[in-house]
C-alpha cells in the first residue's frame, strides 16, 4: 500500500464515454504504464518518474471539493492505475467522503486488467489488451 501516488492531472468534467457518459465526474489520472499499446492516447502518462508523488490525503481533498460541486463519482484512470496498490487510497476515499445518509462518493476504475486488482470499486471499465493476459479480477467489498 502506498501513501503517495504519481499524479499526471486531476479535473472535474463530464464522463465522455460508456454507460455513465454525460454524468459529472472527477478524474484522477495516475502516472505509470508498461503495457505499451501503439494506439495509446495518453503516452505522456507512461513514465511515472516525470510526475510528482502526491499524498493521497491531498488528492482526496480535491475529490471532496469536486463532490461539493456536484461530482457524482470519481474516476481513477491512467496510465494503468493498477500498477499501484490502491487499497489504502480507495479505503481512504470511502472513509473521508462519508456524508449524508452514510454514503461516500462512488469510485470508478478504468483499467486494462493486466495487473492484479487492488482497491474497492463501484464500477470498473475494463479494456483488455490482446497482447497481455487479463488478470483474474477479484471483486471485494468494504
Ligand atoms: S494500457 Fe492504457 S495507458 Fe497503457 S498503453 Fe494501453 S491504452 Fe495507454
Amino acid at each position: 500500500m502506498t501513501d503517495l501516488l504519481p499524479l499526471v492531472e486531476h479535473f472535474h468534467s463530464l464522463q465522455g464515454e460508456g454507460y455513465h457518459a454525460g454524468k459529472s465526474a472527477f478524474f484522477i489520472r495516475l502516472a505509470g504504464c508498461n503495457v505499451g499499446c501503439s494506439w495509446c492516447d495518453t503516452k505522456h502518462s507512461w513514465d511515472e518518474k516525470k510526475y510528482p508523488s502526491i499524498s493521497i490525503e491531498k488528492i482526496i481533498e480535491h475529490i471532496k471539493i469536486a463532490r461539493k460541486k456536484g461530482a457524482s463519482f470519481c474516476v481513477i484512470t491512467g496510465g494503468e492505475p493498477l500498477q499501484h496498490n490502491l487499497d489504502k487510497f480507495c479505503k481512504s476515499i470511502k472513509k473521508e467522503t462519508m456524508g449524508e445518509k452514510q454514503k461516500s462518493i462512488k469510485i470508478h476504475l478504468e483499467t486494462s486488467g493486466v495487473n492484479t486488482i487492488s482497491g474497492i470499486y463501484d464500477w470498473i471499465t475494463l479494456s483488455p489488451k490482446k497482447t497481455f493476459a487479463t488478470k483474474k479480477l477479484l471483486f471485494r467489498t468494504l
